[in-house]
């Protein structure tokens, strides 16, 4: 099985291959040359990619998803809590929960007008039972992870990686060094969700934002 991240300036996008082929996130608008570049590079027809796994509904991780559409012609997987976000192409922050997220939802909120999305539609809707990605070719699931939103689903794979998009973070200006995130709509259900993703098998950590690390360091922070 390979992991290929997929850079688009401040968020991470992952591609995942084994038998099959699914994307994790869209990046930030306006970056659909990085993917096809990078698809290129890696010699992956654009058509084998068979999933676009939306972890959750902010501008960063849907930005290109329009043009990844038509670029793969994938499924998009998107939770039913943020299935209307998606499709309305609904800007929303969750609230801060630090002092530095406070001073980033300043900052972001000033930034709204640019961070709408366009509508997009959504092909499988996940319920908060989650899927097994078996049908395609990826060993592993998609959970039900809400905290950061209230939508959010994670990637765990057979192998202990964990794809959490925004249920932590690791890059520079949102934290300096691996943590949970500074806006969550529910720091309870943020919790709980880390306790099932371990119950899980997670042990490597793919944050959307900056590069992995080991799932130990969210049991430091978050004290499970
Ligand atoms: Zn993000
Ligand atoms: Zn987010």
């Amino acid at each position: 099985m390979d992991i290929h991240i997929i850079n688009t300036g401040i968020s991470s996008s992952y591609l995942i291959r084994d038998h099959g082929s699914v994307l994790i996130d869209a990046g930030v608008p306006g970056r659909i040359q990085k993917f096809e570049k990078r698809l290129k590079d890696l010699q992956i027809d654009p058509e084998d990619i068979n999933a676009i796994i939306i972890t959750h509904c902010h501008w960063d991780h849907v930005g290109c998803l329009k043009g990844l559409k038509e670029l793969t012609g994938a499924k998009v997987m998107v939770h039913q809590n943020e299935k209307d976000l998606l499709e309305k192409g609904t800007l929303k922050i969750p609230p801060p929960v630090t002092r530095w997220g406070k001073t980033m939802h300043f900052l972001l909120k000033g930034m709204g007008r640019t961070m709408s999305t366009e509508p997009n539609k959504v092909d499988v809707i996940i319920g908060d039972e989650g899927l097994s990605l078996e049908e395609y070719g990826i060993p592993g699931d998609i959970i039900f992870t809400p905290g950061h939103s209230l939508g959010s689903i994670s990637i765990v794979l057979d192998s202990g990686d964990a794809f959490v998009g925004d249920s932590a973070m690791n890059k520079f200006p949102l934290t300096i060094k691996p943590n949970l995130p500074i806006f969550a709509e529910d720091e309870a259900a943020l919790k709980e969700s880390w306790k099932k993703l371990i119950r899980k098998g997670a042990k490597i950590v793919y944050p959307g934002h900056g590069g992995p690390f080991s799932v130990e360091k969210v049991i430091e922070k978050a004290e499970l």
